[in-house]
């Protein structure tokens, strides 16, 4: 456990220029566990160690920036959700990060995968993820990909839009196919994270309307499809959520729309999907519940509403992403350069820029979130200060971590370890200044093997044909 305190008056000055849960440590060289893989430690010469690998081998081995999973960790927080959700269908949300070792890994842990697009679903079977366990998602499947799900017996399609619904029948009209489909809809819930992660509202891109009516039609018009098998229900409110409430009115309201389909139809929906979004630690403020402490809450809802609605209780599963694979990545980045920028009333704030960015991590650019940070080559005694860890890109919103304590002599080449980079970092990465995307490396017992090599120049040449 890290040990943390209020800002004194001697940090006050430190701490007014950061966010009010910033608390300065006791020991900077402490290691918040909640923050990173399960048994990362300092070794002896006081270098961070995940999944048995020092930092510092990682980075020489395979240059900065650089990403690490730490595969027991993945497999760990998977076996998590299975273990806690017992009968349910636990769906891994590849958007998060996939590649063939990861679709494995997923497929070895009993987990089904959702992808989104033919690249996804490329990756899921070329690591070996059978098609009947994949779902897919989308608010503008192509045909292309609809006629490649059908043929490759993907298990289930997530309908968006009424347009989708018609695409899909021709499509398997075409083919000779019918598909198992659910019918994602809005609930209406506002959950409390971004706008733009924030997904069940009613004005926004996905998914069908509930108190519009629109997602009652769609189930009865995929009812009485000819081609489409209409499983259940498809809700998804958002992303990196730590109150269960937005759940329990989303559970309430699709079983409300269960129970209208049922006097409409006479039939009972044999299963409910309640999506994913359920957060994680980025920094010392964020206080997730455990998997068992989610599951139980999600039981006693669902049972609850089960029986509010004399609804008998349907197949259940839930899509987590970012609870899997954030928790397990790190993102190891070596310090470019420190640069004390003076700011009003006598204060300071130290730059320390690094040689990644919003390129591999768009992150908190995109819809400012939050990070922390460790020095993960060696220990230090020196007093922390406030610092912001920035980017090499030529954006003043190029930030890494806009608030963290570092000791006050991180120097130029010093490596800066970033935990909870798992998701959503370099599964978002792009080429912006024509930065070549990092490795992703995955680690186990003290040894790292790529799985994602490093882009290099050559790569960005190849694709640039034009004279
Ligand atoms: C992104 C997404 C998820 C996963 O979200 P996390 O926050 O990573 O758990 C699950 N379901 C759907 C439909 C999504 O779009």
């Amino acid at each position: 456990m890290t040990h943390m305190h209020i800002a004194g008056s001697i940090h006050a000055d430190a701490v007014q220029g950061g966010p009010q849960w910033l608390t300065v440590p006791d020991d900077l060289n402490e290691l918040d566990l909640k923050l990173w893989p399960r048994g990362t430690h300092r070794d002896d010469l006081g270098r961070i160690v995940v999944a048995g690998v020092a930092l510092t081998d990682t980075a020489e081995e395979h240059g900065t920036p650089v990403y690490l999973i730490d595969e027991d960790d993945f497999r760990s927080r998977a076996r998590d959700f299975i273990t806690a959700f017992p009968g349910w269908a636990i769906y891994y949300a590849g958007k998060a990060l996939l590649t063939r070792r990861v679709a494995r890994w997923a497929a070895e842990e009993g987990l089904n995968l959702d992808v989104t697009t033919m690249g996804e679903m490329r990756i899921a079977l070329a690591g070996g993820m059978p098609a009947e366990r994949l779902g897919l998602h989308g608010n503008n499947k192509s045909d292309a990909e609809i006629a490649f799900a059908l043929e490759q017996g993907v298990g289930r399609i997530i309908v968006d839009s009424f347009d989708e619904i018609n695409r899909l029948e021709r499509a398997c009209a075409d083919g000779g196919h019918t598909a198992n489909v659910l019918v994602r809809v809005t609930t209406g819930v506002e959950a409390h994270t971004h706008e733009y992660i924030a997904t069940a509202h009613e004005d926004q891109k996905f998914g069908l309307s509930i108190m519009g009516g629109q997602a009652l039609t769609a189930l009865v018009r995929c009812h009485s499809s000819q081609y489409l098998q209409l499983r259940g229900i498809h809700s998804h409110i958002g992303s990196q959520i730590f109150e269960t409430h937005g759940f329990e009115v989303a559970i309430r309201r699709t079983m409300k729309l269960a129970s209208q389909f049922r006097t409409a139809t006479g039939v009972e929906l044999p299963e409910l999907d309640l999506g994913g979004g359920f957060g994680i630690a980025y920094t010392a403020a964020d206080t997730p519940s455990t998997t068992a402490e989610l599951a139980a809450s999600f039981e006693e809802m669902i049972d609850h509403e089960c029986r509010a609605f004399g609804i008998g209780r349907p197949h259940l599963s839930i899509e987590p992403g970012r609870a899997i694979c954030g928790p397990s990545g790190v993102a190891v980045y070596e310090v470019g350069t420190v640069k004390v920028v003076e700011l009003e009333g006598g204060r300071s704030r130290t730059y320390i820029s690094v040689d990644g960015g919003m390129s591999d991590n768009i992150r908190p650019a995109l819809y400012a979130a939050e990070y922390s940070g460790a020095l993960a080559n060696r220990t230090s005694g020196a007093d922390p200060v406030l610092c912001r860890v920035v980017g090499k890109h030529c954006e003043g919103g190029d930030i890494l971590i806009r608030d963290v304590f570092l000791p006050s002599d991180v120097r130029i080449g010093d490596l800066i370890a970033v935990p909870g980079s798992g998701a959503y970092a370099r599964s978002m990465a792009n080429n912006y200044n024509q930065i070549p995307k990092p490795p992703v490396v995955s680690a186990k017992d003290g040894v790292t093997d790529v799985m994602l090599r490093r882009e290099t120049l050559d790569d960005l040449m190849r694709l640039d044909v034009g004279k």
